[in-house]
């Protein structure tokens, strides 16, 4: 068995795998291991050297055929590879596997090369280090030949795995197949990549970021993708895999449980009826907001599409991509919610600030850049012609800010129609209640928006004055506090008063303990990463309005968070 270790990476994608490694370099594919009887191992050996005599003969061609085409430069290219193919050393290695660890040949020569990719990519060296491409090259000939293959990549996966890779490009994730990939583990890469983005969207457990993987995995090695932890875990022993396979197993009986009640609707026991939507960042999540039930897009965060881009994106690229989202949700609601970024992120000259979160962000910065936010309006508008999508304003303070960005929305339409563009006349507009003024003047702000979402990650950490990034006074970010309970209530109740739809879109959407309580304060949608949709939803088919309500009527008496919270467990 070869040696445990656990890695650390950045959590890219929910779930756990456990399976055996394929290390994808590109040029590297599917090795199928095989054991063989002690009858044909002489025969394996001989189709071995057959294979190797082959490459080398058809290497020495293009040898001379560069030779003679190009000259002498071009054709040393090929020396490495000659060399290599003629190696005595590597050659007999490999014999041996075969021979000792009744081994296929394809399979003996690939953990052969891998010692010498090791050693070439150690080195100090930089020519050595390229050299590490040659050795791939000729393990890319010399085993599709033994395999009868043409050319690799994932799409030619043939058996489950976990793929481990320095880098996964865009079309590397978009050529692998669902029931082949069960995880993925990159070297390179934030939560972010796109890998991770694919990794979401094809619901594939995934880490990324785990520095050295594809040196210290070895092909066939058993791995353990924790997507919830952001570690793997290199050949456990048997009690560790224990836990996993269990914890694995659990969590799928969950999801087998839960998406059972994907196409049921978020209904009391007393026909009270809530909409459970997504919050997403990119396009490519649609599909798994379908998958989990979704409702509608609650949140569309476009700052991503702003961070991913190397320059601003045109209105045109962000048509592209809020159309994309749009459609594919068509008829079920979408909020797109305008950007929320500090000036600095967008390139805009901005001086740094002492307190950034109490600065210069989100509508702030576009009220000030017009021509940008003008842009960023035509683009949701014209996304909103199938009359599906709502425009959503972050860090809303009060009626002044509102009004102004809602103006800009007037003149963006003013724009269009002369143009005679298409889009939704009637587009809601809305705003996000996560600063306290304005959850304190919620009942102004109801005139003049056509529906809240609370933001209760700002919320909270404006309310208890808690940096919402800070480890270190992590205990007192509390979605329970007695404040920030009062703020929701009263912020829907100003809402409703006025007719206008509250939904919630912060963290606490998905927290199952706040399910009663939200639900009871009369709560109009919850929205939330897709995953928890189903969960979230089985709270909601188990209780009853008039219970809730007492919940949240005695829950908003209440004088400790955790007074709160320990009632709502009680209650769970
Ligand atoms: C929030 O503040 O609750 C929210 C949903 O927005 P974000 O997390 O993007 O700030
Ligand atoms: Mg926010």
């Amino acid at each position: 068995m070869n040696n445990e270790l656990v890695l650390q990476g950045i959590v890219a994608s929910p779930g756990i795998a456990v399976g055996q490694a394929f290390l994808y370099e590109k040029e590297d594919f599917w090795i199928e291991e095989r054991t063989i009887s002690d009858g044909q191992v002489e025969e394996e050996v001989q189709r071995f050297l057959r294979v190797i005599e082959e490459v080398r003969g058809e290497l020495r061609e293009t040898r001379e055929r560069l030779l003679e085409e190009l000259g002498e430069e071009p054709a040393r290219i090929f020396d490495a590879h000659v060399a290599m193919a003629e190696d005595q050393a590597i050659l007999e290695e490999t014999v041996d596997r075969i021979r000792r660890d009744r081994k296929n040949a394809e399979f003996a020569f690939f953990r052969t090369l891998r010692k010498v990719v090791k050693a070439l990519r150690a080195s100090e060296d930089p020519y050595l280090r390229e050299r590490v491409y040659d050795v791939l090259d000729i393990q890319r000939r010399v085993a599709s030949r033994l395999m009868g293959e043409p050319s690799p990549s994932l799409a030619h996966l043939e058996a489950e795995a976990i793929v481990v890779a320095r880098n996964l490009t865009v079309s590397d994730t978009a050529h692998m197949h669902r029931q082949h990939v069960l995880g993925l583990v990159t070297e390179v890469g934030g939560s972010t990549s796109h890998a991770a983005i694919l990794a979401r969207a094809l619901g594939v457990p995934a880490v990324v970021g785990v520095q050295g993987a594809t040196d210290l995995v070895e092909p066939g090695d058993l791995v353990v993708v924790d997507g919830y932890r952001g570690v793997v875990h290199l050949n456990p022993d048997r009690e560790a895999l224990e836990t996993y396979r269990k914890r694995r197993q659990s969590l799928l009986e969950q999801e087998a449980r839960l998406s059972a009640l994907r196409d049921l609707p978020a209904e009391t026991t007393d026909g009270h009826r809530v909409s459970l939507e997504a919050n997403i960042e990119f396009p490519e999540e649609v599909a798994l907001c379908l998958e989990s039930g979704a409702e509608g897009v609650g949140l569309y965060r476009t700052e991503f599409l702003f961070l991913v881009h190397p320059h601003l994106p045109t209105e045109e690229e962000q048509f592209e991509t809020y159309w994309k989202v749009a459609r594919k949700m068509a008829p079920r609601p979408v909020v797109i919610r305008t950007l929320d970024l500090g000036g600095d992120k967008l390139g805009l000259s901005a001086p740094p600030e002492a307190n950034p979160f109490l600065g210069w962000r989100a509508i702030r910065v576009s009220l000030k850049h017009r021509e940008a936010f003008l842009s960023q309006l035509r683009a949701i508008l014209r996304a909103s012609r199938l009359g599906n999508v709502r425009i959503m304003f972050p860090m809303i303070s009060g009626v002044e800010e509102f009004s102004e960005a809602r103006e800009m929305v007037e003149q963006a339409k003013a724009q269009l129609r002369q143009e005679e563009a298409e889009f939704d006349p009637d587009c809601p507009v809305g705003a996000m209640i996560e600063v306290p003024s304005a959850a304190l003047t919620a009942e102004r702000l109801a005139r003049e928006a056509d529906f809240f979402s609370i933001g209760t990650n700002d919320l909270v950490q404006y309310t208890i004055a808690v940096d919402r990034g800070n480890d270190r006074i992590a205990y007192l970010f509390d979605p329970f506090h007695p404040a920030v309970l009062r703020l929701i209530y009263e912020t829907i109740q100003a809402g409703h008063s006025h007719g206008i739809p509250v939904a919630l879109c912060g963290e606490m959407a998905s927290n199952p303990l706040a399910t009663p309580v939200l639900l009871g304060m009369g709560l109009d949608a919850f929205s939330m990463n897709p995953k928890s949709i189903p969960e979230v939803k089985e709270i909601v088919r188990r209780s009853s309005l008039s219970d809730a309500r007492e919940v949240a009527r005695r829950v908003l008496q209440m004088d400790r968070g955790g007074d709160v919270r320990d009632f709502l467990s009680d209650v769970l």
